[in-house]
């Protein structure tokens, strides 16, 4: 470490509506889709996603798992009680929008941190597919009069313009500290779950608009055989007509996401990867505390 005195480390949650370009940023922060260096647990404030260190600072990014409207259902009350826990814990909060409009959606999120007393930077991200230049410093202005931004910052996650300017505000904010890990350490996330998350993060792509909420996945067994990773994993869903719809025509559609998944794995692990796929329905599972709960939601 440079110099010891000016150090900076901290915690940072990113926050807004899906599909505004959370996972995007991230990983063009990390320069990669995070990886694995421990699996061991470790007791910290909260679920780690990912980590970065340089010569000057660390940063923490934090996981929220989504801020939803109406949340009327066991699974909505978890998602947003653990969020709003985090966006009062961390050092800064930087909130995504997308530059085509202020959406409800956007608005929902504003409301959740109208009150923080921790900075919130503002990201009007996708800036590259902006058609109209000129109606950018327009929204710029009117994103700005929503509440008492750090600060406001027009970017593409996906070119990575722009991001090192986010960067050098957000470690602006962190509090002169130690580093709190390994300066090698991303994610303090074990395999076994970036596995489950990988394959629902393809299933949200491919049928996100057909079943939102009412999907998870279960990794029952992730065994090494010789030399390869053996992944059974179940994707539970509320009814059969969304089986069907996760299975596909013929089972296309299964056989996609689990394509998709296992390649990403392979990548991320390091090792080749036999994955196999159930899909088994457990009526009103996301309703029901005690489901959500035995499937590793919940406290
Ligand atoms: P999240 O749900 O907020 O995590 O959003 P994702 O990171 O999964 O991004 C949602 C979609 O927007 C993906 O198809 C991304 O490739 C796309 N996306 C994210 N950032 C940008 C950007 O800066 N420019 C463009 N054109 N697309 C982006
Ligand atoms: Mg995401």
């Amino acid at each position: 470490m440079a110099n010891k005195e000016s150090f900076r480390c901290g915690y940072v949650a990113i926050v807004g509506r899906p599909n505004v370009g959370k996972s995007t940023l991230l990983n063009h922060i990390l320069s990669q889709k995070i990886s694995i260096t421990s699996s061991k647990p470790q007791t910290t404030r909260h679920t780690i996603i990912g980590v970065k260190t340089t010569s000057e600072n660390q940063t923490v990014y934090v996981d929220t798992p989504g801020l939803h409207q109406g949340a009327g259902r066991a699974m909505n009350r978890y998602m947003n009680k653990s969020a709003s826990a985090v966006i009062t814990d961390v050092d800064v909060v930087v909130f995504i929008v997308e530059c085509f409009g202020w959406l409800a959606a956007d608005e929902y999120v504003l409301k959740m941190l109208r009150d923080s007393k921790v900075p919130v930077i503002l990201v009007i991200n996708k800036v590259d597919k902006l058609k109209d230049k000129e109606t950018l410093l327009p929204f710029i202005q009117e994103a700005s009069g929503k509440m008492d931004f750090a600060d406001v910052i027009p970017l593409s996650a996906r070119k990575g313009t722009n991001v090192e300017g986010l960067e050098k505000k957000i470690n602006s904010f962190l509090p002169l500290s130690d580093p709190f890990f390994p300066e090698d350490q991303v994610t303090d996330r074990s395999e076994r779950f970036l596995a489950a998350e990988l394959v629902r993060e393809k299933l949200m792509r491919r049928l996100g608009q057909e079943i939102p909420y009412s999907l998870t996945v279960e990794i029952e067994s992730f065994k090494m055989q010789k030399k390869v990773q053996h992944i059974h994993a179940v994707i539970w869903v509320e009814r059969e007509g969304q089986k069907r719809i996760v299975i596909g025509q013929g089972g296309g559609e299964l056989k996609m996401v689990g394509q998709q998944s296992r390649k990403e794995m392979e990548t991320l692990f390091g090792r080749k990867v036999f994955l196999q796929l159930w899909v088994k329905v457990r009526e009103g599972w996301s309703d029901d505390e005690r489901a959500l709960r035995s499937l590793g939601y919940g406290e």
